[in-house]
């Protein structure tokens, strides 16, 4: 848009320049023949008086070589008959034409006329007519037209030049700024930030911001977390004793209701611990001090004791097993693993109040091994199947009341990720099935 305006106004000053420079010409012109009209009016009178037309004739025919522009002269009397004429070689006659009647001067059919009475004593003997060829005006015009078009093209060629340049410039920091929006929003790393803006425009001033913005929420995240670390810190010592207590009252209690009391309390208690070792776990991860104590183990014989100890806690749902991994060594955290595989059942069974059943199952291949869970409840919706696994990400069915907070998942991610596994949820029927892999112990071993 600015480039087709520049270029706008650049033809209006080319025309403007041109019809001004065209106009001082012609007045010009038209000066410098009247002067010399005036002059040979001037030396007319006395050959007027004389009636001496060979001089006039001669004086008309010499007025060529002071202006080599004049094509025909003529000097005519008081009743307007010709006198003297003079007119240029291949030159028809000479004419007195209509539009110089009651004018001095008049641009007609390329020829400029001039007219200028003979006048002494305020009686008027006649008048001199002059008529130049306007040859040069022409190629006068032809030059500045195509001056002004050759830099009306040359400016069309570097704004285009200079537009596509800043264009490109524009788009890039734009584009990048976008690609970082993207980035950042999708993988919530508030650490990043757009490098090297020193531009002065909107743009430089809209990264700018973008980058402030990024910084002021990473450091409220920053402190988050350290609010969070520390918080949970202090929340499980006198949390543990209370553990105590309550599990000394649970065991000494024999009367109900008490008892039944007394369980109730136990099972918040046991819910609380979970939540504040979540969240001292996802504390770790953000610092990246979560620490894995890596051995050899036997995969079938954990997922085999993690199933029983859940099996007598859920007894609302039946645990399937599927599997064949008796001889299926891995290498890893047993603890965090274990940790994974009670998280995931633990939610195939909360979040599938109405299902009865739970199947665990497994494919191995040469270099992994893969743990599927799948239960027949709520199911996870397609658009939210890389969310579930993001910090206090919770679904966003309003109709599924249960409660969470939003951590186990992704617990469940950094522990797999940092054994060099994957983690996923697919689309069932009915229900899920969330999966995660794990290297196979000779590939793992090498990779640790
Ligand atoms: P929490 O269960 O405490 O909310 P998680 O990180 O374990 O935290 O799960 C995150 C979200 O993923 C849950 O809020 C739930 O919406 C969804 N989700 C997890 N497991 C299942 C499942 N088996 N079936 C349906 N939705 C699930």
């Amino acid at each position: 848009m600015q480039v087709f305006t520049s270029l706008l106004v650049l033809g209006i000053v080319f025309g403007v320049f041109i019809v001004t420079d065209l106009r001082s010409y012609k007045q010009r012109k038209e000066n410098a023949m009247m002067s010399l009209a005036q002059v040979t009016s001037t030396n007319s009178i006395s050959m007027i008086q004389f009636q001496d037309n060979e001089a006039a004739k001669e004086m008309l025919s010499g007025l060529q070589s002071v202006s080599p522009d004049i094509i025909s002269s003529a000097i005519t009397d008081s009743s307007g008959k010709i006198f003297a004429v003079s007119v240029r070689q291949g030159v028809d006659s000479f004419q007195i034409p209509q539009g110089l009647k009651d004018r001095k001067t008049a641009f007609i059919n390329h020829h400029l006329y001039v007219r200028h009475d003979i006048i002494q004593n305020g009686r008027t003997l006649g008048t001199v007519y002059l008529v130049a060829g306007l040859a040069d005006l022409r190629e006068i015009k032809k030059m500045k037209y195509g001056i002004a078009l050759t830099l009306l093209l040359l400016a069309i060629v570097v704004s285009f030049l200079i537009g596509f340049l800043i264009q490109s410039y524009i788009s890039k920091r734009l584009l990048n700024l976008v690609a970082t929006m993207k980035e950042v929003s999708k993988t919530n790393d508030y650490t990043r930030n757009i490098a090297g803006e020193t531009g002065k425009d909107e743009i430089g001033t809209l990264i700018r911001v973008f980058n402030n913005l990024l910084q002021q929420v990473n450091e409220n995240q920053k402190k988050k977390d350290e609010f969070i670390g520390i918080a949970s810190h202090e929340l499980r010592t006198p949390l543990t004793s209370i553990k105590g207590y309550v599990e000394m009252l649970h065991e000494m209690e024999t009367k109900e209701p008490n008892k039944f009391l007394v369980q109730k309390a136990f099972d918040n208690v046991n819910k609380l611990e979970k939540l504040i070792k979540d969240l001292l776990d996802v504390s770790k991860i953000q610092r990246g001090q979560l620490e894995l104590t890596m051995r050899d183990f036997n995969l079938g014989h954990l997922i085999d004791e993690t199933i029983a100890a859940f099996q007598m806690v859920a007894p609302s749902h039946e645990i399937i097993r599927s599997y064949d991994l008796e001889n299926t060594i891995v290498h890893g955290d047993r603890q965090r693993i274990e940790q994974v595989l009670t998280n995931l059942l633990s939610n195939a069974i909360k979040y599938s109040p109405e299902g009865k059943k739970v199947i665990v199952s497994s494919n191995q291949t040469n270099s992994e091994v893969m743990i599927k869970i799948r239960d027949f409840g709520y199911g996870v919706p397609e658009a939210e199947q890389s969310e579930i696994f993001e910090r206090f990400y919770r679904t966003k069915n309003t109709s599924i009341t249960i409660s969470g907070f939003g951590l186990g998942l992704y617990i469940c991610r950094d522990i797999i990720s940092r054994h060099h596994g994957k983690i996923g949820v697919g689309i069932e029927d009915k229900g899920s099935t969330f999966y995660f892999t794990l290297p196979l112990k000779s590939l793992n071993a090498s990779l640790n």
